[in-house]
């Protein structure tokens, strides 16, 4: 008998079911609502921990905590260390027949010590100092903020008070290849560069201060350590929180990936830079239809003490793993394609005129 396309995702989902079972795993089995032809691999769902990544996460908590050691933290700092090991391994294994995806350039200097004398110089001489530095020395964007406890994970301390966010952009020619998928390795691979570029900008601006004679230490990407890297670059100024969980950034948009640089070098937080984005999610569904397994929320939601958009992180990975990689919700994302945001602004910033006209 043949089977039709329904058949066969009724097999997938009763497969999922069973396998949530088995492991005890308390999300629910889902049908993508706008890809009913998505489910989950069976295979990759069996390695989830018992635990929802959700749950983890603090999605529903009332109170403020600093967030749990998550994907991409070491795996045995982690919940789903196990889950972590198994995607790699997939990464690994995809490599065409082992042929690397492209040059994606190195990771930046080894640390220079200390200089054992610090310089004179007032906050705003080393503010305009490190940005004018960071943006010389490969990074796009920068910001300062201080850190707040409350970024900082888990088990993970930070000693310097302020940290210098650092933001490059992604080349939306090669991005909008994503999802990745067998023979399509071009955004995954702009994903690494990118990374690298960053990694890049935050050792050369952590050796720079430390030639003046102060501690710095370099927050890179992909993997994750110590600094919950998205509440501090927003606070540096970067941009907003959009629905799909990434900053939007008013040059940028979405097309962008963090690094950042802690430091005891004085320096002038930024301001949040707050331009409309919030209410234009609530009025766009674009990265909520386009995601494959509907990992995002189209209301905001309780996050360890705070109300913001969410992504469904069980949702999300299990799609993110058998694609190695995603990023499609920041590649839709109409702010991503390059020259909208700045029309966007303009458009925004008009409508909020006419608005303060009529309420006049
Ligand atoms: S990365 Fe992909 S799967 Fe995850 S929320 Fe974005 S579009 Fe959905
Ligand atoms: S696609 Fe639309 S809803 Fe999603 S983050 Fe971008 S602007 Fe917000």
């Amino acid at each position: 008998m043949e089977l039709t396309h329904d058949d066969v995702n009724a097999t997938r989902v009763t497969q999922w079911v069973r396998c949530c079972t088995v492991n005890s795993m308390p999300v629910e089995p889902f049908m993508s609502r706008n890809h009913p032809t998505y489910s989950p691999d069976p295979e990759l769902l069996a390695h989830f921990p018992t635990v929802s990544g959700n749950a983890v996460n603090g999605l529903g908590e009332t109170e403020t905590r600093r967030p749990s050691c998550f994907f991409w933290h070491p795996p045995e700092r982690q919940t789903h260390g196990r889950l972590q090991r198994y995607v790699m391994s997939r990464f690994e294994k995809s490599r065409d027949g082992g042929k690397d995806w492209g040059d994606v350039g190195d990771r930046g200097p080894a640390p220079l010590p200390v200089a054992p004398e610090r310089q004179e110089g007032t906050a705003q001489d080393w503010t305009n100092a490190v940005k004018a530095y960071a943006l010389a020395n490969e990074a796009d964007l920068v910001g300062v903020a201080e850190i707040d406890p409350l970024w900082v994970y888990e088990s993970y301390q930070i000693a310097e008070p302020h940290v210098i966010m650092l933001g490059v952009g992604q080349n939306y020619e090669k991005m909008k290849h994503a999802p990745p998928g067998p023979g399509n390795h071009h955004s995954n691979t702009e994903v690494r560069r990118q990374y690298n570029r960053g990694a890049r900008a935050a050792s050369k601006l952590a050796n720079f201060i430390h030639g003046l004679g102060y501690q710095a230490t370099p927050h890179v990407g992909p993997m994750a350590g110590a600094l919950n890297m998205i509440p501090a670059a927003l606070a540096a100024g970067f941009g907003e929180l959009g629905k799909h969980g990434s900053i939007i950034n008013r040059t940028l948009g979405s097309n962008l990936r963090l690094a950042g640089v802690s430091t005891d070098l004085p320096v002038i937080p930024d301001r949040p830079d707050l331009f409309g984005v919030d209410d234009f999610c609530t009025r766009c569904r674009v990265c909520t239809e386009a995601c494959p397994p509907d990992a995002i929320h189209d209301e905001k939601q309780t996050v360890r003490g705070a109300v913001k958009w969410y992504v469904d992180f069980d949702k999300c990975i299990p799609y993110f793993g058998e694609r190695l990689g995603c990023a499609l919700c920041m590649v839709v994302c109409p702010w991503s394609r390059p020259g909208v945001a700045e029309n966007l602004i303009v458009k925004l910033a008009r409508r909020a005129a006419i608005g303060d006209a009529t309420r006049a």
